[in-house]
């Protein structure tokens, strides 16, 4: 196996000088495990992010998508792909039934997908397909005709979610990094409104798509703009804390903005979450949007990158918003 191992924390953007490539000698398959091999690697936002937790030299985390090449688990046949937090490797063994503690994509047998690509198992039928199922469903708790804004809306997490808030009759708001994201948003998923966020007066694009102003709020970005939006809201709103990616780059923060008038004042709901909050229904997350993909409800878009060198270009390609829908690397 070839792996990523991190030597470095981050300092700014990623670098390839950050980590080492090494060369794993794999053991004989035990009893109940099996070796795959990766086909799509998973680049996310919170890799940027999270590192800073680890003790160094570690093993790059990550989700992939693999296919199982030996196998001795009955449930586990060669020939079928798996999703798991192998992280940013070529080859693994694992046993499916010992999990590890700190997992984002919980090891999974994929659903056979027809004629759609596996790699979906990394995108809307995998984490952050469950992010938006449950993050919109459980903590904004959306009701038809609310209106919903989602920041980082033409992302993997941000397309998915607005889909889900038209399906559930919702009016629905997105906030992206350029024209042509905003009109895929609008004119192929379906958003009511969509603004390009580097170009726009914030508070006017509120009142214009907004007049009724926010029930939801769908935070991907953090920052400034996130204040805006809660300032915008409406009384007993509720924001869904996914993620701040506006600052994942930053080593020293950005000067503090006072929320707390608005959140007392609205008297608004405000809750971080992780998805894997959810591990124990992951197969109803993954279920309802297969379901809605096959009925047509559900539209997806894939940056794929190319090669198993270029996973630190893929990685720093999201922080910098190349990708509309979701970023992965094809490994060969
Ligand atoms: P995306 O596919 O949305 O990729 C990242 C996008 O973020 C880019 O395309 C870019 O789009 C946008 N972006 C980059 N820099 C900035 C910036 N400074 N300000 C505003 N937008 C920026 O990633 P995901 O959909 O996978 O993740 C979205 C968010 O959800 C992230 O914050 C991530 O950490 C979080 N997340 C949280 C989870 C949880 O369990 N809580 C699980 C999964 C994701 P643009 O062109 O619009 O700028």
């Amino acid at each position: 196996a070839r792996k990523y191992v991190l030597t470095k924390y981050f300092d700014g953007e990623p670098k390839k000088t950050d980590f080492k490539i090494v060369e794993e000698e794999l053991p004989e398959l035990k009893n109940g495990e099996i070796l795959t091999e990766a086909e799509y690697l998973s680049v996310d936002p919170y890799m940027r992010a999270y590192m800073i937790g680890y003790k160094l030299p570690t093993d790059m985390i990550g989700g992939q998508v693999a296919k199982i090449i030996e196998s001795r688990n009955e449930k586990f046949p060669v020939g079928k792909y798996v999703a798991g937090s192998f992280g940013w490797r070529t080859h693994t063994v694992c046993n499916p039934s010992e999990q590890p503690k700190q997992i984002f994509l919980p090891l999974t047998l994929l659903p056979e997908l027809g004629s759609y690509p596996v790699s979906l198992g990394l995108g809307i039928l995998g984490m952050p397909g469950n992010t938006s199922y449950f993050g919109l469903k459980e903590i904004c708790k959306p009701k038809p005709g609310e209106t919903i804004v989602i920041t980082g809306a033409a992302g993997a997490v941000g397309s998915h979610v607005g889909q889900i808030g038209k399906i559930l009759g919702c009016r629905v708001v997105g906030f992206a990094g350029t024209d042509d994201k905003c009109e895929y948003l609008i004119k192929e998923l379906g958003f009511d409104h969509a603004y390009n966020y580097r170009t726009s007066n914030i508070k006017a694009a509120l009142k214009e798509a907004a007049p009724k102003r926010v029930d939801c709020y769908f935070d991907n970005v953090g920052g400034e703009i996130s204040t805006t939006i809660m300032n915008h809201m409406n009384h007993y709103g509720r924001i869904a804390v996914c993620g701040s990616i506006s600052s994942y780059n930053d080593s020293i923060l950005p000067k503090v903005t006072i929320l707390q008038p608005a959140i007392v004042f609205k008297e608004l709901k405000v809750e971080g979450f992780l998805v894997n909050r959810w591990v124990n229904r992951w197969e109803e997350g993954i279920n309802a949007n297969l379901n809605w993909l096959r009925e047509g409800k559900l539209k997806y878009q894939e940056r794929i990158y190319h090669g198993f060198d270029n996973m630190v270009e893929a990685l720093n390609g999201i922080l910098r918003g190349e990708n509309t829908g979701k970023a992965i690397v094809k490994v060969k």
